[in-house]
């Protein structure tokens, strides 16, 4: 099944604010990512709705895009003694000037999409930088409430600082962009933007395991037996997006720009609101690009 709302997907664990960016929520009082800043309102309420009075306790990140750490400083400001894991590379990103300025931009720049698309009840502050209070490794586990487990997995295609989480006991897998997103059209955008064999080696450790419920990040859950599909699929449509960027490589005599904007007037223009920022999308594409060049493009 593909569950395409907010709200609950199977006993204790919901898509919380906004299906296209959302949080994702276990009742044992453990959230993953943080969405974009301006939707930090949608979140807390949908949050409280499920976890009463109680504070949440902790907080998984993924990786350190915008869109996935938005909120984390509104939801420290809220529940206070909530904890923050990620990867010893998302807490060196969430270090530097640049990034923060980064992240802060381009959830300026969602914001106004969103009022353009009439959301309502948006958050005005600004992206307040953060680090995560504790680290997490390839193969960590952490216990929480209920006797849930949540396994860490550093799966670094899509970022270097990647963390994929796998919660055993409820057979769900937060793989957020390591497993690649649909667009809603069935068109899975592959997400390598810095190795596209570690992101190859994500998808395929992530068929080696009895995934019941996999949450892509963005827009869908799958369920059931439809992750299995979903995942060759997303296999199929990475190798089919390298053989087109490397055609329109050699038309263009391996022009980055001209191959960008010609990846960009299939993949993005076409596509419908909402949608990834044009400057993020740009930002990955260039990325992704740049890493087929290098890598098949010797001469
Ligand atoms: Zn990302």
């Amino acid at each position: 099944m593909v569950f395409k709302d907010k709200g609950r997907v199977m006993d204790g664990f919901y898509v919380t604010g906004h299906p296209s960016v959302p949080v994702y929520v276990l009742k044992s009082g453990v959230i993953f990512d943080g969405g974009f800043t301006a939707l930090a309102r949608h979140y807390e309420r949908d949050i409280r709705d499920i976890l009463g009075n109680t504070s949440p306790e902790y907080i998984f990140i993924t990786h350190s895009h915008f869109d996935h750490v938005g909120s984390i400083s509104y939801f420290k400001s809220v529940w206070p003694d909530i904890k923050v894991f990620g990867s010893v590379n998302a807490k060196k990103i969430l270090s530097r000037n640049g990034a923060i300025e980064l992240i802060q931009r381009l959830n300026n720049i969602s914001r106004a999409h969103l009022l353009s698309y009439g959301v309502n009840d948006l958050y005005e502050g600004e992206f307040e930088p953060f680090l995560p209070d504790e680290v997490v490794e390839d193969g960590s586990v952490i216990r929480v409430k209920d006797g849930l487990e949540i396994h860490s997995r550093y799966t670094p295609g899509h970022t270097r600082d990647f963390m994929s989480y796998w919660i055993p006991e409820k057979r769900i897998l937060i793989a957020s962009e390591a497993a690649g997103c649909d667009d809603g059209s069935g068109y899975i955008i592959s997400e390598f933007l810095v190795d596209y064999d570690e992101y190859i080696n994500g998808i395929k450790r992530f068929m080696e395991m009895d995934v019941e419920v996999l949450c892509v990040g963005h827009r869908y859950v799958i369920t059931g037996d439809d992750v299995r599909s979903y995942l060759l699929s997303s296999l199929q449509h990475a190798k089919d997006f390298v053989e087109m960027v490397i055609n329109i490589l050699n038309e263009e005599n391996g022009d980055i720009d001209k191959t960008v904007n010609r990846v960009k007037a299939y993949e993005w223009d076409p596509r419908p609101f909402p949608k990834q920022p044009e400057m993020a999308y740009l930002l990955n594409t260039q990325a992704r690009v740049k890493l087929i060049a290098s890598k098949y493009m010797k001469n």
